[in-house]
């Protein structure tokens, strides 16, 4: 990408910006048993269908129950996270081929060997 690298904040701002709500973890589905005590669907073992959303918080796995209406959103906030981490990735790199094409450009035109 030859891009400055005001360019390159500019679209990594306006990509982050649209890729709201955002999360990191996973969603899966569960069965829990609930705290009735004559339940047919715990007693025959089906339990209640639930979801559960796994994150780590400095380096601690956590989870939290997540409400079926939240099921939707939340897979579109990981799907965002994992965006946001491939622009977070390509940003870093970025940031290295610009001040390269900086430091070579500071040598002379593109002389010498970019450091
Ligand atoms: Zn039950």
């Amino acid at each position: 990408m030859r891009s400055a690298p005001d360019e390159d904040e500019k679209g990594f701002r306006e990509a982050v910006a649209r890729l709201w709500p955002a999360a990191k973890g996973s969603l899966a589905q569960v069965r829990r048993p609930c705290t009735r005590p004559t339940c047919g669907a715990c007693r025959r073992g089906e339990k209640h269908p639930g979801w559960i959303f796994t994150f780590r918080d400095q380096g601690r796995l956590r989870c939290r129950y997540v409400r079926p209406a939240l099921v939707p959103r939340l897979r579109r906030a990981i799907a965002n996270g994992r965006e946001i981490e491939a622009l977070l990735t390509q940003a870093g790199a970025a940031l290295i081929a610009a001040h390269r094409r900086e430091q070579a450009g500071r040598a002379g035109k593109g002389k010498g060997r970019p450091r």
